[in-house]
Order: C-alpha cells, then structure tokens, then sequence
C-alpha cells in the first residue's frame, strides 16, 4: 500500500472513510514510521479542535444553523459528542497497543543481545518468543476492536 496522505488521516480521524479503508491505514501504520508520525500529527491537531468543542463555543452556533436547517440541534450535538468519543476511543486502543509492542519490540531486542554475546545458538529460540508475543499482542488488539465495536454497535 501507499503511504497514506495527510488528508487522508484527517478524513480518517473525521470518521468519513469506509471502514474497509480504515483497517488498510491501521495496518499500514503498523509497518510505517512515517505514516504514524504523520498520523500522531493529525491526532494532535484533531484533539486541539475538540478542546475547542468542549468550551462549548461552536456548539451553540452548529445548534442555530441545525434549527434553520430544520434538525434537532440537541439531537445533532449528541451524534457529534459519540462520533468524538468513539474516534477517541479508537485512537487511544492504536496508541496503547503501539505502546506494547514498542516496548516489547525494545525488551526483546535488548534481550536477544545479550543472549547473543553468551550464546549464539539461543538467539533464535528468542526470536521465536518475540514472534509468538507480537502475536498474540495483535490478536489482543483484534478482539478488543471486536468488542469495542459491538458496545458501539448499540447506539
Ligand atoms: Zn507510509
């Protein structure tokens, strides 16, 4: 896959891209340290625009424009509040997991050294339990994806 474009993560932080595109750039980020710094990027700026949402100064004048456009205003800030919570969510999961298998990527990696310079033969024993944590790290992160879709699901 490409890299993704910064427009892309903005979309993707919106919540306006179809979810089949959504999983493509989480798998992308996975194996690309510049998508995820460009990511990380357009996180931060996503969450400084919901600060701005939580002094409640756009509120009150989406409310106005909502009431003109003849759409319950109340009913409109409510979808936006769980569209903003849902996307928060979501970040925080990637960002935990990155977390994870940085840190277990550095462990073991620190680990393998050693087991290197006393014996060489062990080195690939180690590189196997990397394998198998980094597994089942994804494979914690699936099913909390699954869930975390399913108690959304209910809205
Ligand atoms: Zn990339």
């Amino acid at each position: 896959m490409n890299h993704v474009p910064e427009a892309g993560w903005v979309a993707y932080l919106a919540d306006e891209i179809p979810e089949t595109l959504k999983i493509e750039y989480e798998n992308h980020l996975y194996s690309c340290d510049k998508c995820l710094s460009a990511y990380m990027e357009a996180m931060e700026k996503e969450e400084a625009s919901l600060d701005m949402e939580g002094m409640d100064i756009a509120g009150p004048v989406m409310n106005s424009i909502n009431r003109l456009k003849g759409e319950s205003g109340e009913e409109a800030t409510q979808k936006r509040k769980e569209k903003s919570l849902r996307t928060i969510a979501r970040h925080y999961l990637i960002a935990a997991g990155f977390t994870i298998l940085l840190m277990a990527g550095g462990v073991f990696q620190t680990l393998t050294e050693y087991v290197d310079s006393v014996e060489s033969s062990s080195a690939v024993e180690t590189q196997s339990v990397t394998d198998g944590l980094i597994e089942k790290t994804f494979n914690w992160m699936d099913s909390i994806e699954k869930k975390n879709k399913e108690g959304f699901r209910n809205e």
